[in-house]
């Protein structure tokens, strides 16, 4: 995780940087740091601190340091060393001349301390990253791109690097293997991060870094070379559309609330241009070229982490149901060190909001490696596995800030829903059931305006907040395709309101959770009037029986419910396989209302990042 950034132009560094770490703080907030050349005294100056970037903003207020148009910065989340000053990037080799800012982890660091420490290098920190400056300084023979690549070559693990040296105070050098990086240009500027985000404010012209590449830029150029090859690289700025307001808050609280409101039209962004009612089904052009291939699959396996799993259950769902193609869901971490059975006519399908997700990307690789078709659903255009995949399905929501993540499951859900009625369409659905698919899915986003709109139902959800903020347990349980909305739910409570929190099939109860349950245990059943309704309703009056307290998410003019349970959020009716897009908004709010009742940090919660770009 972490974010980096760096900065040359006519521009005041220090301005430009914090303004760009503001923007991905979301990817890392346990310390954060510049280093500048400053200009009168032609040195290095490295200013960091632990804590948020606004604890950053105040060191540099106190220490005041001078002018400079060049610099490099970085957002951490610790993967080696605690979160403390001294562990904050940037890093220094040992005469100040070389600071560096690192994303990722670097594997063989241990072997490489030992080498340098016995060249006399002195370590200052305890992270991994700190070698990689020292390398530097050890290869150093007049110039850094050199030793840069030189150090590089040694290294094994996962790198996002920026790299100013008062040797050269004009450059930066940017490399990049297993973690984003993105270079933008404007008029005598030139800027590096780990996502557009933090260059939208000064470019929409981009261009993404491949693996393996190593960059040198100035104020007015950028060269890029392959490390393997030492081949200077064709570059290709692009223009993107990611606006400033898209990632501010926009009146909202926390960017979580925005997230959550926002989705009706992040949805209709999902579907829009995608529906052929002349077919009677929804035209995905991203995957057209691997469309046979899906069709004719033995097997299709879906591979994803956290939220994106739990899409990708529903996602199997769906298409079982539609086409019969068998399914498999897999957490990414898990597959890529199993030896996943993968045949030519497996494919697999690889879920990440970010794209840059690094157990789902090594899972993609590993498909790759044995042949596999491969097809991603990314929310970020031009993330690394939206490029490494043979093709895939953009969920189009723009960006999603806030850590926990709900525009995004929403519209992978949406994403999972058209291409199972588009698969299906070519199997087991008639014209009349597209159609009829279609229009359930048009009218979805108003129906989530009600749910969000409705001032009963949010005080009711506020009443409810009331009486679980202090517990310490709650289950979340569901049934058929609600059972993976009942994880989520779980899921997004504990993420950012810190309540442990467990999604069950609510049929699995009896065969164990069932002995937690107490006056201090809040069970939430998802209980719509689906296939499974008088099944589920036993499954409450077994909680009532034993004195839990329960809520319910019934449809509209369910009545009979609320003589069974003791509160009861109401979502508009839709069709079975749309009921997820509904149930899961009431979660979403009780989870954000939970948190912010608990005065807790809501868009960085403790120990979390946004993109989770290490194993
Ligand atoms: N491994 C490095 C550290 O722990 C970088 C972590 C990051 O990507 O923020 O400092």
């Amino acid at each position: 995780m972490c974010g980096i950034v760096g900065y040359i132009g006519k521009k005041k560094a220090i301005d430009i940087l914090l303004n760009s770490l503001k923007r991905l703080e979301y990817r890392g907030y346990d310390s954060s740091g510049i280093a500048i050349y400053c200009e009168d005294e032609k040195k290095l100056d490295i200013i960091k601190k632990s804590g948020k970037i606004k604890d950053l903003v105040q060191e540099i207020e106190r220490r005041n340091p001078s002018s400079s148009h060049i610099g490099i910065a970085h957002t951490r989340w610790a993967t080696h060393g605690e979160p403390n000053d001294i562990n904050a990037h940037p890093h220094f080799d040992c005469n100040k001349k070389i600071a560096l800012v690192h994303n990722g982890i670097i594997e063989n660091y241990r072997t490489i301390k030992s080498f340098l420490l016995e060249r006399g290098h002195k370590f200052k920190s305890d992270t991994d990253t700190e070698v990689i400056v020292h390398l530097i300084e050890e290869f150093y023979k007049g110039d850094i791109l050199e030793s840069v690549k030189k150090s590089l070559k040694m290294i094994e693990g996962t790198y996002g690097i920026l790299v100013l040296s008062s040797y050269e105070p004009n450059t930066i050098i940017a490399a990049r293997k297993g973690s984003p990086l993105i270079i933008g240009k404007a008029e005598d500027q030139m800027i590096a991060a780990s996502d557009a985000s933090a260059i939208v404010s000064l470019t929409n012209q981009i261009l993404y870094m491949q693996d393996g590449d190593i960059a040198r830029l100035t104020k007015d150029d950028v060269e890029i070379f392959n490390l393997e090859t030492d081949r200077i690289t064709d570059k290709e700025f692009e223009q993107i559309d990611i606006t400033l307001s898209q990632i501010e808050k926009g009146g909202y609280n926390h960017f979580m609330e925005k997230e959550i409101f926002e989705q009706p039209e992040a949805l209709q962004n999902t579907f829009r241009g995608r529906v052929d009612i002349v077919n009677g089904t929804f035209r995905l052009n991203g995957i057209k070229d691997k469309f046979r291939d899906l069709l004719n699959a033995e097997r299709i396996i879906i591979t994803a982490c956290g939220t994106s799993w739990h899409a990708s259950l529903i996602g199997k769902y769906l298409i079982e149901k539609f086409t019969q193609i068998p399914v498999e869901v897999d957490y990414a971490s898990e597959f890529r060190y199993r030896n996943p059975i993968i045949t030519p006519k497996t494919v697999v399908i690889l879920v990440s909001q970010s794209g840059e997700t690094a157990d789902t990307l090594a899972a993609l690789r590993e498909s790759k490696n044995k042949g596999a078709t491969t097809i991603g659903i990314c929310n970020v255009v031009g993330s690394t596995i939206a490029r490494e995949t043979d093709c895939g399905i953009y969920t189009h929501v723009g960006p999603e800030i806030g850590v926990a993540s709900t525009k995004a499951f929403t519209a992978q859900v949406l994403v999972f829903f058209m291409l199972s009625v588009a698969l299906g369409r070519k199997k087991m659905l008639t014209f009349e059931d597209g159609i009829n698919l279609i229009k359930n899915v048009e009218i979805i986003p108003d129906k989530i305006n009600e749910i969000l709109n409705d001032k009963d139902r949010i005080s009711k959800i506020d009443k409810i907040v009331e009486k679980i903020y202090n517990k310490t347990n709650f289950l979340y349980l569901g049934r058929g395709i609600n059972y993976p909305v009942a994880l989520e739910g779980a899921l997004k409570l504990k993420e950012i309101s810190y309540i442990h929190a467990e999604g069950y099939p609510a049929a699995e109860m009896k065969h164990g959770p069932i002995a937690l349950i107490d006056e201090n245990m809040p069970a939430l059943f998802i209980s719509l009037k689906d296939s499974i309704y008088e099944k589920i309703i036993n499954n409450i009056k077994e909680i009532k029986a034993r004195k839990g307290y329960v809520i319910a998410i019934a449809n509209k003019g369910d009545r009979e419910i609320e003589k069974i349970v003791d509160d009861v959020i109401h979502i508009p009716d839709t069709i079975e396989e749309l009921s997820p897009l509904l149930a899961v908004i009431p979660l979403q709010l009780i989870a954000y209302k939970t948190a912010v009742k608990k005065g807790l940090d809501v868009d960085m919660p403790r120990n979390l990042a946004k993109s989770v770009t290490v194993e």
